[in-house]
């Protein structure tokens, strides 16, 4: 038990030591490349970050990471949450963070196109702060980016 408890930790430290270079502990993302979608350094497996400008309806909130929905899924008991906040949350748990409903990720559907719509009007600000001053709809972020 205590060996099983050392080597997860060591597992742990080592994930940090390749994320963060500590010469360059001031420089935002060090060794992280910059997502092509959202221009934030996050790992693949990781939602995208946007910089929010306008308050966000409580509908379009994911209940586990409390950011607007990114790649929205519908549970069959009515809630909606990130796929990869769903997805690591189903891993050890068998039901619905909100109501607690059994549920599983099969079971869970893409919403509706409006949801789709209206997260992609979401407003947030160009990640690239320092060069450009542009708020735009999260839905064009992608492209604004490439364009650069
Ligand atoms: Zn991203
Ligand atoms: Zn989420
Ligand atoms: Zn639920
Ligand atoms: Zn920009």
């Amino acid at each position: 038990m205590s060996d099983c408890h050392a080597a997860s930790q060591a597992e742990r430290k080592s994930v940090i030591y390749v994320t963060i270079s500590p010469t360059d502990s001031d420089v935002f993302y060090p060794t992280l490349d910059l997502c092509t979608s959202c221009g934030h350094g996050h790992k693949l497996e990781e939602n995208h970050e946007y910089i929010y400008k306008d308050e966000v309806d409580d509908d379009l909130i994911c209940h586990i990471c409390l950011q607007p929905l990114i790649r929205p899924l519908d549970t069959p008991c009515g809630h909606t949450y990130c796929q990869e906040c769903l997805t690591n949350f189903l891993l050890e748990s068998d039901f619905c963070p909100v109501c607690r409903t059994p549920l599983m990720l099969q079971s869970c559907r893409k919403p509706s196109l409006l949801v789709h719509k209206l997260l992609d009007k979401l407003t947030v600000a160009c990640p690239f702060n320092e060069f450009c001053m542009e708020t735009l709809p999260r839905g064009e972020m992608e492209d604004h980016i490439k364009g650069r």
